[in-house]
Formats: C-alpha cells, structure tokens, sequence
C-alpha cells in the first residue's frame, strides 16, 4: 500500500535515475496507452515531486501523474535485466541513460499538461503535505476544526485536509501519540490533534529512512498483543470507506 513516505522515495528514486535524462516512453499494456504514455516519447524529465500520495513526474509542457493505490507500483531496472512481472502488462515504460522505470497497476496512470494536472481538483484542493520541508500542523489543525464530529482516524486519512498518511499510518500516529483514534476530533485539544499529526510525519520519516523496512507497531496486530501493555490490540472499519483502523483500547483511551 503506497502511503506518502512510499511516493516521496519513489520521487527520489527518480532523482537519483531518470531526472535529467531524456526518456523514451512506450506503453505495452491497453491501460498504458489509453494513459497516452507515449506522449511523453523524447522528452527530457525535469522533476520528480511527491504530493501526498500522487507521484508527478514533470516533463516540461507535459507530466505524467500516478497514484498506486493499494495495488500499483514502479520498479527500477537496469537495461536488459529480467523483470518480476511480465513486459506486456507494463502500463508504463520510461527508459533513458542506465535505468528503466516500470509501472504496473493503480487506480491513476495518465499524461496531461502540466498547467491542467496543477489545475486539477484532486491535486489543487490537497491538504499540507505531511512529509514537506515546511510542513505546519497548524494549518491542518484549523480546518480540522470545520467538521468536529468526525473521528480522528477518519480525519487523518482526509487528503483535503492533510496529505499523505494512509491507512497503515492512521493507526501508527494515533498509537504513538497515545490518543484514542475514534475520539471526535472536536473533542481534542489543539495539543492531541498537533501531536497525532507530528507522530505521524515523525513515523513517515523513518519509513522513508529505513527505505521501507519499517516495523510497525499496531497497525495489524490484531491477533497480537501490544507492544506498550501486552493488553490486546483492537480493530474496526472506520469511516465512510470504512478502512480497518488498529488501536489498543488500554494506551489511547
Ligand atoms: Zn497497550
């Protein structure tokens, strides 16, 4: 499951490969070409940027934005080295200097402009980004107080209000802040709400360090034990998407 700290390596994986280089682009898969990949044929990518859980990679007039989801990915390869899944189901193949990047799968894969991608809902009405340099969790704090009664798992995966933590890093921030992820967020003081959200970039962090080994502390525990207390580690759909969070009723009462 891509949450932001995955994107922001994936835009750095890209730094270190492909920004900078001039790409050829070819689409195996139906899905690829309906993403109009191959536009991107010949030219020169200039950016890699992370903007909560969308990968947008800038080629000048053009960029290509990808959101994995929880099936999607890009792999790295050299030139002529074997690959994990099959060429023909590659939406996406961006070549150029030593390296391939590979896309398969996702629920968003497509080339537009960049001024109409900069222009798009999903991406102009995101939240702070939870991982940015200059991240304040104030802002976040102030329009959270716009819906009060929502619960603080629910209102940390809004991406309207802040963007990037996904579902596995719900459950972690509210753990490591020790605060109850079904207490309403009108219900919390401006201290619990910056410190779940500072937890969280803290805890993102150190998946983008760890490059993705990050041990988890709740998040699927449920036929384990707490790490804190040894007391049982609870879960349940929360939301209107209903998304699994973990707790452990015991330290975030
Ligand atoms: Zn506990």
């Amino acid at each position: 499951m891509a949450e932001g700290d995955t994107i922001l390596r994936l835009a750095r994986r890209f730094d270190a490969t492909l920004v900078g280089e001039t790409v050829s682009a070819t689409a195996p898969s139906p899905r690829g070409k309906a993403a109009n990949v191959d536009r991107l044929d010949g030219h020169r990518l200039e950016r890699a940027e992370a903007r909560g859980k969308h990968l947008l990679l800038e080629f000048g007039e053009l960029s290509l934005h990808s959101h994995l989801g929880m099936s999607g990915g890009w792999h790295f390869y050299r030139p002529g080295a074997g690959w994990r899944r099959p060429r023909s189901s590659a939406w996406a193949v961006l070549s150029g200097g030593e390296w391939e990047a590979v896309q398969f799968g996702g629920p968003t894969l497509r080339v537009t402009t960049t001024g109409r991608l900069r222009r798009d809902p999903q991406i102009a009405r995101l939240g702070p980004d939870i991982l940015a340099d200059d991240f304040d969790p104030e802002a976040v704090i102030a329009t959270m107080r716009a819906d009060p009664t929502r619960g603080l798992g629910e209102a940390l995966l809004d991406q309207h209000l802040v963007a990037g933590i996904g579902n596995i890093f719900k459950s972690e921030a509210c753990f490591a802040a020790r605060i109850d992820p079904w207490r309403a967020t009108g219900d919390l003081s401006d201290e619990e709400l910056r410190e779940a959200l500072l937890a969280a970039r803290a805890q993102m962090t150190a998946a983008v360090e760890s490059g993705g080994r990050h041990r988890f502390q709740i998040y699927k525990r449920r036929q384990s034990v707490c790490p804190s207390c040894r007391g049982p580690v609870s879960s349940r759909g929360q939301g209107d998407a209903n998304r699994t969070t973990y707790w452990c009723p015991r330290c975030q009462s």
